[in-house]
């Protein structure tokens, strides 16, 4: 068994103009799938051969197989990256989700406000995630390859990945525009819901 590339869950024009059919082709088609074939390249005829990517990401960590981690984390962030893009996104979340923003960024604003700064601020390539430790939710990011799910006690809700593939394309440096067109047009609040009913126990996967 091998790491499969996960398909995209629309297609490459829907995030349109604010993520071009180019970028999408390229980002998903050659530097995700590249993570996916050489993380495949890596566990073949190991221990980790029929394990799942969680694992082997945790596992990789653990061990201190960083050219393992570091594969293998791109391939976990950028599968979580495309569920935390729609077409149509942006706005705000509803219920529970809504009612934590309020308490742990003042709302909607505050944390456009704090995850910009903490996008934008990030020095070179990392990701920018809404994450829940515990009953909080924080705003963090991680350097190149690593991965939320890598942190003990943190929940991934949602991921803006701040390589400068992701965003070259059509933004050229333009990092904080970039940004803006995440959170106000494709930002998918409905995908950090699951995840946070998952985290909760209300659901048993987050889709
Ligand atoms: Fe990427």
């Amino acid at each position: 068994m091998a790491i499969a590339l996960p398909p995209l869950p629309y297609d490459h024009s829907a995030l349109a103009p604010h993520m071009s059919s180019r970028t999408l082709e390229f980002h998903h088609g050659k530097h995700h799938k590249a993570y996916v074939d050489k993380t495949n390249e890596l566990i073949r005829g190991t221990d980790l051969e029929n394990a799942d990517l969680v694992t082997i990401v945790r596992r990789a960590r653990e061990r201190g197989e960083q050219q393992l981690f570091n594969q293998a984390g791109q391939a976990w962030n950028h599968d979580f990256l495309w569920q935390s893009l729609r077409p149509a996104g942006g706005g705000g979340p509803s219920g529970e989700l809504a009612e934590r923003l309020e308490s742990d960024f003042d709302g909607i604003d505050g944390f456009t406000e704090r995850f910009k700064a903490e996008a934008v601020g990030h020095f070179a390539s990392g990701w920018a995630w809404l994450v829940a430790r515990g009953e909080r939710l924080e705003v963090i990011s991680t350097h190149d390859a690593d991965s939320a799910i890598a942190h003990e006690g943190v929940v991934p809700l949602l991921v803006l990945d701040l390589w400068e593939h992701a965003y070259y394309l059509d933004y050229q440096n333009r990092r904080p525009d970039f940004v803006d067109a995440y959170l106000g047009n494709t930002i998918n609040w409905d995908f950090a819901a699951r995840n946070l009913d998952a985290a909760r126990g209300r659901a048993s996967v987050a889709a």
